[in-house]
């Protein structure tokens, strides 16, 4: 019930919580899946579906090999990455990333669920 004098109020639903949730937790895998072509789709807890090249994958790889831990200053040569390269194997790790395998036989990378969605579109 309003009090005497109040304006009743049409304010559209507050989107802050929205960005809270968003801060607070980065959007999650709900599914994983290869496609045919090598590709991946995924299908987030936020009701989007990504996909994502394999190579773009290899080239955003954040391990130790791939970027410089002090510098941060990126190592891989993408010209030494060839151009069909795939995924092997995909395997999750814990609940917040998964270990990629490349045909390439690089095999260090661990993807989390932000760098993922980064590299997605
Ligand atoms: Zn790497």
């Amino acid at each position: 019930m309003l009090a005497p004098g109040a304006v009743p109020r049409n304010d559209p639903p507050m989107s802050i919580w929205d960005h809270m949730r968003k801060a607070a937790r980065p959007p999650a895998p709900q599914s994983i899946d290869r496609l045919p072509d090598g590709a991946l789709s995924i299908r987030w807890d936020d009701a989007q579906t990504t996909r994502v090249e394999p190579r773009a994958l290899r080239l955003g790889c954040p391990c130790a090999v791939c970027v410089d831990e002090m510098t941060g200053a990126r190592l891989l040569d993408p010209e030494r990455v060839p151009q069909d390269v795939g995924i092997k194997v995909l395997e999750p790790v814990g609940n917040y990333a998964v270990r990629i395998v490349f045909s390439d036989a690089h095999e260090t990378g661990l993807f989390d669920w932000t760098l993922l969605r980064k590299l997605s579109s």
